[in-house]
């Protein structure tokens, strides 16, 4: 049999919400929002690592940038360099070019007479002494013989019919100036580069040759006024070794290694490059640059290691700082997560002592509405009920009835089988009771001592008396053996009292009118239900 009862004391755990007590909510139920996720530290976690991604990422950006930067500015300092050793090697070409025009002006012009050519001498000896880069100023003859020099000794059997140059004039018309890749001197036993013109007699014959000489040891002297570091300057000369800083004496005269580095100097007329010198292995950036009139050419080349050693040292210290400032952040994210972590786990406590707070506090107000013994909803519930269900009677215009119920000679049963049975008993009846009522909105309560109550909303006289002799037979047929009494079980008396409550009535006269009717039914005999008139 289904039973729907208004009032089910609370299950074991004697929580209030699901109880069904709508009148009294309990304290504190109000679910949570569910725990926050450890997301935020999560995300902590990937902005600290993104930062310092970034960061490392602008760094390398920032050295690969300084390398460049770096590079060019030591290629435009090469460039700049190259030119202007460049624009000088040519003027002093062009200046002995100058010279050795006159010479050849004015030997034509005098037909090669041999006064000319002795007054000539102390000229070509002032020339010389005049002009730094000049070694020496000579005349051949058509066979190579000497003519005119400026050298002060010399021996009249030398002939230098087989100088390249010579050969080249004699065999060429051509009347322009020829600068040759740099030879020993004869009369020396210098290094010198010659700068030669062609002689023609009168009728455009090859008639000999007017040669100056420039001195290489003065030229390495020029470029070695230039500081260059771990750098070098070179100049050739038609292809060939002339002059060198750092100095090459081994090399002059030679044609530069065949190399990439080479192709490029031979093939442009400026440029720059990055190569290891075939000269002596170190890797440089070369800048290079041509004479616009003359075979020259002059290459700078600088250190690439010097070049970049600022840049090292600053990236370093700059990647040092980066690194430093990626682990501080770190350690300072470490540091934020460990206190998010704990603010967290503070929060979760507090949370569950909050809900911990709010269980204990549901379960005391379960506790305070209930009685312990018969698990049935205490006085206080009732009154409070019984105030509310009366009120609502009042308004709504139904009928309420109220059965007191009270235990026949429960002093005797005690008595007789001690409290601790009288207890269970009690328990027993209430039960009975609770099991007596049918709709959900019926009520029964413990009032006091042996005396329970039913509080039936919308219920008549006759429906409550119709429910005060179920309850009564209930416990009755239950048969719990009561030695001490005629009837030898224990039994119920009960007063029925249901009213229409108008707005003057009370519920304590209601209450009264079932006392009343109780006193009644003992006093009848009691086993019985008395009913209020
Ligand atoms: P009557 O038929 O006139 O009601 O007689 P009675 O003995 O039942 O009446 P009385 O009110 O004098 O006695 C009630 C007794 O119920 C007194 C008390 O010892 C007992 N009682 C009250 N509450 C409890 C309880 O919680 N447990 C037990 N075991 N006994 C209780
Ligand atoms: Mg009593
Ligand atoms: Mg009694």
């Amino acid at each position: 049999m289904p039973t729907p009862q208004g009032v089910q004391p609370p299950p074991q755990s004697r929580l209030g919400p699901a109880s069904g007590f709508s009148d009294l909510a309990p304290l504190g139920s109000q679910p949570d929002a569910p725990a926050p996720a450890r997301d935020p530290i999560r995300r902590a976690r990937l902005m600290v690592v993104f930062v310092c991604l970034a960061l490392l990422a602008t760094n390398v950006w920032f050295i690969v940038d300084a390398r460049a930067h770096a590079i060019a500015q030591a290629h435009l300092a090469s460039t700049n360099l190259a030119r202007a050793v460049a624009e000088r090697m040519e003027a002093s070409v062009s200046e002995t070019d100058h010279i050795l025009d006159s010479l050849v002006y004015e030997i034509e012009r005098t037909d090669f007479s041999q006064s000319a050519l002795d007054d000539m001498q102390p000229l070509m000896v002032n020339h010389v002494a005049r002009t730094a880069q000049l070694k020496g100023l000579f005349v051949y003859d058509a066979k190579g013989a000497w003519i005119a020099t400026s050298v002060p000794q010399w021996d009249p059997s030398w002939n230098n019919a087989d100088r390249a140059y010579f050969i080249h004039h004699r065999d060429s018309q051509s009347a322009s100036v020829l600068v040759s890749p740099p030879i020993l001197s004869r009369s020396s036993g210098e290094w010198i580069v010659p700068v030669s013109r062609r002689l023609n007699d009168i009728d455009g014959r090859f008639a000999g040759v007017a040669l100056a000489t420039l001195s290489v040891p003065h030229l390495r002297g020029v470029l070695e006024r230039f500081d260059v570091g771990e750098g070098a300057i070179l100049l050739t000369v038609a292809g060939r070794m002339v002059a060198r800083n750092p100095s090459i004496d081994a090399d002059i005269g030679k044609p530069l290694p065949p190399s990439a580095v080479r192709t490029t100097l031979e093939t442009h007329r400026s440029g720059t490059t990055e190569a290891r010198s075939p000269l002596d292995g170190v890797e440089r950036l070369i800048s290079f640059e041509h004479a616009r009139s003359y075979p020259l050419q002059v290459s700078v080349a600088a250190g690439k290691n010097q070049v970049l050693a600022n840049w090292r040292l600053n990236s370093a210290l700059q990647t040092v700082w980066v690194v430093f400032l990626c682990l501080l952040l770190e350690r300072a994210g470490a540091y934020t997560r460990r206190m998010m972590a704990q603010r967290l786990q503070a929060e979760a406590g507090l949370r569950e002592a909050r809900d911990a707070l709010a269980n204990a506090n549901e379960k005391l107000a379960a506790l305070a509405r209930f009685d312990d013994l018969t698990r049935l909803p205490n006085r206080r519930y009732f009154d409070r009920r019984f105030a509310r269900v009366f009120r609502q009677a009042q308004r709504e215009g139904g009928p309420l009835a109220v059965v007191m119920v009270d235990v026949d000679a429960f002093k005797k049963y005690n008595d007789h089988y001690g409290h601790v049975e009288g207890d269970e008993c009690l328990r027993r009846v209430s039960a009975a009771l609770r099991a007596t009522v049918k709709r959900p909105e019926d009520f029964v309560a413990r009032y006091g001592g042996e005396e329970m109550v039913l509080l039936l909303p919308q219920t008549d006289v006759l429906g409550a008396t119709m429910v005060a002799e179920a309850a009564r037979t209930a416990v009755a047929a239950m048969d719990i053996p009561h030695a001490a009494v005629v009837a030898g079980k224990v039994t119920i008396s009960l007063g029925v009292a249901a009213a229409v409550p108008g707005p003057q009535d009370t519920e304590q006269a209601l209450l009264k009118a079932a006392d009343a009717a109780l006193y009644e039914a003992k006093r009848k005999g009691r086993n019985q239900v008395g009913v209020s008139a």
